[in-house]
């Protein structure tokens, strides 16, 4: 007997701007207990209902269905006008003892300022994020521990990522055993898009600022990065991420498998659009790296 899918709703219970560009949106569902794992870096689609609609249409999963081939199938048969949007996020946090998830959406295409700028910038996840009331409801599909991303080990970790990154760099670092030895470069907005980041290990944050014309990849291509063995986790802007994961390798001579990435937008491309020639090369790079690690 095969597994469903970990499909479920979540309704909104609270809404808190951290920093001017990012809301934190707590959910309860009935559903969280038995999915939310104890581990960092939980990643799940959310889905998001179409203008007009106030809670998304998703098909059931069924028990057999373990890839969630069919459900998938079902789901792009819904038609278009109706079909949710799928997009993914990480669990910022999640309270076992009062079954509530924290989700941290970055406000991409907002101006910064009180959120109520008028703008529409930004997509629909976005969008719905500087918006999002008590009692919305969304889709959720995952988390599944078949997304796991174990960290490598070695003497120091580099996390580096820009804010989408920021939820799951977070976690991370929560985990860290007591004196493990990371260093984070976060590549925000301005100084106002800070954020405190917690760890029982020893760990140096490095904030670079767009509007000081700081980028993520300069930034470390500049690091003094510590002695003995290196690991690294990036995350963030396709291109980014592609070029830092080869400056890691290539220049760093750091193991190819002790480098874990992942690009989590593009620009000028929506996460409907699909694989560019490029994404799918990479993709293909990540999958020979995760099965030789495996
Ligand atoms: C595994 C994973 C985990 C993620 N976790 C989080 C998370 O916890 N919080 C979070 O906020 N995001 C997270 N992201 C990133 C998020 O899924 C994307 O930013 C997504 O594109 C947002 O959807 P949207 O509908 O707002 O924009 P889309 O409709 O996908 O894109 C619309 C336009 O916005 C641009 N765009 C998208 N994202 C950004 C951005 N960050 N900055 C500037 N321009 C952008 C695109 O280039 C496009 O032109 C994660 C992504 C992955 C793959």
């Amino acid at each position: 007997m095969g597994q469903a899918l970990p499909v479920s709703y979540v309704r909104v219970v609270g809404v808190e701007r951290i920093t001017p560009r990012t809301a934190r949106v707590t959910f309860a569902g009935d559903a969280l207990a038995e999915l939310m794992e104890d581990r960092p870096d939980q990643q799940m689609k959310l889905c998001f209902p179409r203008e007009g609609r106030e809670v998304p249409r998703l098909p059931e999963p069924d028990a057999d269905d373990t890839y969630g081939m069919r459900w998938y199938e079902a789901y792009l048969a819904i038609p278009e006008p109706e079909r949710p949007l799928m997009r993914s996020f990480t669990v910022r946090a999640y309270d076992r003892r009062l079954g509530l998830m924290a989700v941290d959406f970055v406000l991409h295409g907002d101006d910064g300022g009180d959120g109520d700028d008028g703008g529409d910038g930004g997509g629909p996840a976005a969008r719905w994020g500087r918006d999002a009331r008590s009692g919305d409801v969304l889709g959720m599909v995952g988390p599944s521990p078949a997304y796991a991303r174990p960290l490598p080990v070695a003497d120091w970790l580099l996390l580096a990522g820009d804010e989408t990154a920021l939820p799951a760099i977070g976690t991370l670092l929560e985990y860290l055993p007591a004196g493990a030895r990371a260093v984070v470069y976060a590549e925000v907005a301005d100084e106002t898009e800070e954020q405190v980041l917690d760890s029982p290990g020893e760990v140096t944050v490095h904030w670079v600022h767009r509007d000081r014309g700081g980028a993520l990849t300069d930034a470390v291509r500049g690091a003094e990065l510590p002695a003995g063995s290196g690991a690294a986790w990036l995350a963030g802007e396709a291109g980014a991420v592609r070029a830092l994961r080869r400056h890691l390798v290539d220049e760093r001579q750091l193991p190819r498998n002790a480098v874990e990435f992942s690009g989590y937008w593009r620009v000028n491309l929506t996460q409907d659009d699909a694989p560019t020639e490029e994404d799918l090369a990479w993709a293909k790079e990540r999958a020979a790296q995760g099965s030789e690690a495996s």
